[in-house]
């Protein structure tokens, strides 16, 4: 009865809306069925974390091509350039964060996002084993194992301490978003013990003693925010205690920021003279106490000093899981793991890592140098002139930008050392040892080892191998391929090539430092303008840009927030 009653036009509209919604199901249909592969499924792609290798991955892959699953502790993305900001407040954390959900959920595909750990891969089945802490399963325990297609390893690294004792228990590390939070409230409580009534002298010394142990650019960033915070805020909340404040940096080496040029090293180690920073090199530490850090040096010996908060930034360890897996696929105890130029992981099939746990294997740059090397000595005399080196080094940083960057370093000393006479003249023209320029030539090959420990690689890395995922059909359905990549033993792709865009050292009081590739060093006021703009442009949205500028125009009006929230 009710449906006689109905207008005619309000059944043709019903009659439409279905007709018009069950055809758009069925072509939404057609078209997954379209994108599957042979077999009518998709590959499953399995990543493995969510820092600057997965995000930048995951923003660039297809994802109508694949069945994507992403396995990570954290469900967010940290520009961690941004974390010595957040450690004085002059960044927000919640500015510099993205959540990964947000990265794909635009795009409107199949996505799985799991918040846990992965603690075993085991490439043999093609399963990753994960355990998650914010719920448990069926199970009680929280695990569950994850098959794959193909596997996209992008773990990170861990602080490394050098096994040095109390490091863990008594030292801030400044990797992850709540280190930077509790270093931020770590500061405030020394200032606030400091001020109690009661105190000795020694006492509101040994609580504004801050150390910063390692000089690197995290290390150096960190201290030169702290004393910016120090000066321009808390010395007007807490003016009594302000003269016991003391800022620390203990470096093992010579100097600080060795892997940026000279010009830059000497200007930071300058400017933390003159703004009394306390620079402490050729001190190692030995021991950190709930009291006081024990450090050695060749001239004084062991000494201790007291301190109220000290953070660890002295580099970066392997992660338990891919040590595992090293010496699961035969890479035994390296730091990181060995793949090659298209990021495969050597000893495995389909699986993938990038980022700052592995590192290209530089087989390749060596065959390359002995080919060029071979040239060089066309005369076969078994020798070679200064002059011929410099030639083959000149080839081989045209091809190896990152080969480029170590050679100019103060870490390769040794290496233009072996270049010079006995009275450190350029030993032009004269002949040297062959095995000699091999010895140095490992040098450099062990030092380029270490260069993909930067954001920047990381991401490169990730976009690289979204767009080899994003044409691995297109080149599955033509096997045939352009030209240029046809025939036996050649990759579909081009092999991955890193582009060194800059590095930025911020160096405190509204300057920073810019090396460009080539010898162009800049540090001042103005660069600290093109390190604004370039961090803004990076951020992964516009949501996390406009927090991140609007957090510099707050502290520019208001300060930073002294608060210990
Ligand atoms: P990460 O970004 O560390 O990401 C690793 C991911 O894996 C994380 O999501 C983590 O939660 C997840 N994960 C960890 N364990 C597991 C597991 N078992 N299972 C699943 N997932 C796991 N680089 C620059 O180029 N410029 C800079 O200015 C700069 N500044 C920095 C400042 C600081 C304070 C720090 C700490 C680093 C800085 N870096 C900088 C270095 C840069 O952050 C790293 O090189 C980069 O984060 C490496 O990216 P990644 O993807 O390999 O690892």
């Amino acid at each position: 009865e009710a449906v006689r009653r109905t207008p005619r036009w309000q059944k043709r509209l019903v009659f439409f809306t279905v007709g018009v919604g069950t055809l758009t199901y069925a072509c939404q249909d057609d078209q997954v069925l379209q994108i599957c592969d042979g077999t009518g499924k998709k590959k499953k792609v399995v990543i493995l974390g969510t820092g600057w290798a997965g995000a930048s991955f995951l923003r660039n892959i297809d994802t109508s091509l694949y069945d994507i699953h992403v396995v990570s502790p954290r469900n967010y993305f940290t520009f961690t350039p941004l974390l010595p900001s957040v450690t004085c407040g002059t960044v927000e954390a919640r500015s510099i964060v993205e959540p990964v959900r947000n990265i794909v959920r635009k795009r409107n595909c199949a996505f799985r996002f799991w918040e846990a750990e992965c603690f075993k891969i085991d490439p043999a089945n093609k399963k990753v084993h994960c355990r998650s802490d914010v719920g448990t399963n069926i199970d009680g325990n929280g695990e569950f194992v994850v098959d794959y297609d193909y596997l996209i390893v992008t773990v990170g690294a861990r602080p490394n301490t050098f096994n040095t004792p109390g490091v863990t228990e008594n030292c801030h590390f400044l990797k992850e978003v709540e280190d930077a939070q509790n270093i931020r409230k770590s500061v405030l409580k020394c200032f606030e013990r400091a001020s109690l009534p009661n105190l000795s002298e020694e006492e509101r010394k040994k609580n504004l003693h801050f150390v910063v142990i390692g000089g690197g650019p995290t290390g150096v960033e960190f201290a030169a925010e702290l004393h910016d915070f120090v000066n321009e805020d808390l010395a007007k909340l807490y003016p009594d205690v302000r003269k016991y404040v003391n800022i620390s940096v203990i470096e093992a080496g010579g100097h600080i920021l060795t892997m940026f040029d000279k010009r830059i090293t000497q200007f930071a180690e300058e400017k933390f003279k003159r703004d009394g920073i306390d620079l402490k090199t050729n001190f190692k530490v030995v021991k950190v106490s709930d009291k006081d850090i024990t450090m050695t040096n060749p001239a004084t010996g062991e000494i201790a000093v007291p301190y109220g908060m000290a953070v660890w930034s002295t580099g970066i360890g392997t992660r338990p899981i891919i040590m595992d897996f090293m010496k699961q696929v035969g890479q035994g105890n390296r730091r990181a793991l060995a793949t090659d130029e298209w990021l495969r992981v050597q000893g495995c099939e389909d699986v993938y890592a990038l980022g700052d746990c592995a590192t290209i294997a530089q087989r390749k740059v060596m065959e390359d140098v002995a080919a060029i090397f071979r040239v060089a000595d066309k005369d076969n005399s078994g020798t070679l002139t200064v002059k011929k080196i410099k030639d083959v080094l000149g080839d081989i940083c045209e091809r190896y930008p990152q080969v480029e960057l170590y050679l100019k370093s103060n870490q390769m000393k040794g290496f233009h050392d072996l270049l010079k006479d006995s009275d450190g003249n350029s030993k032009e023209l004269k002949e040297l040892d062959i095995e000699q320029f091999k010895k140095a030539l490992a040098q450099v090959d062990s030092q380029v080892k270490m260069l993909p420990a930067t954001a920047q690689v990381a991401a490169q890395e990730g976009l690289y191998l979204a767009k080899c995922f994003n044409r691995m059909k297109i080149c599955e359905e033509n096997p045939e391929g352009p030209l240029r990549i046809r025939g036996s033993g050649r990759h579909r792709f081009k092999p991955f090539r890193y582009r060194h865009l800059g590095q930025f050292a911020p160096l405190g009081g509204e300057q920073t430092a810019y090396q460009l590739p080539g010898d162009w060093v800049h540090v001042g006021h103005s660069t600290q303008w093109l390190w604004y703009s370039a961090y803004a442009s990076m951020q992964f949205s516009w949501r996390t840009r406009m927090l991140v500028v609007s957090d510099w125009g707050r502290r520019f009006i208001f300060g930073r927030d002294s608060s210990s929230l």
